[in-house]
């Protein structure tokens, strides 16, 4: 896509700090890290979001993603790794690519904002209520 950030680093045409890449996906540092080894993994063919992304593309992505966290875990050894993938500006997509967060926590780096939340027992009928809704709604693709 002509004016997406990400394929034109995908392209060359905008500079990145690569830490892998193959055929079909290609991972760089955030510019913009959560913490320290913060990287991106994109499909190198554009799609916005989950409802658009190649079964291909994500299935590459996932794969590529184990290989880059066994990197992290023997170069950083971190606490953990967090997986994140943002769909909709409503939960703070800013890149309209479909990108896949990696973001280790070192050893001793405080918790990540989004793997530290408070566990509060729901409200199980509507918890139910909600469930069979999705449920209702699923689709084989
Ligand atoms: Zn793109």
């Amino acid at each position: 896509m002509e004016d997406c950030i990400f394929c034109k680093i995908v392209k060359g045409e905008i500079p990145c700090t690569k830490v892998y890449e193959n055929d079909d996906v290609l991972a760089f540092a955030d510019i913009n890290p959560i913490r320290d080894g913060h990287t991106l993994i994109i499909p190198k063919v554009h799609a916005e979001n989950i409802w658009e992304i190649s079964g291909e593309s994500l299935t590459a992505i996932h794969l590529a993603s184990r290989k880059v966290a066994a990197a992290m875990k023997k170069a950083l050894e971190p606490e953990g790794i967090a997986f994140v993938q943002l769909n909709g500006r409503g939960v703070n997509q800013i890149v309209m690519h479909y990108h896949l967060h990696l973001v280790p926590r070192p050893k001793g780096a405080p918790e990540l904002p989004l793997t530290g939340w408070e566990m509060i027992p729901g409200d199980m009928e509507k918890i139910k209520e909600i469930a069979d809704d999705i449920a209702g709604a699923v689709q084989i693709a």
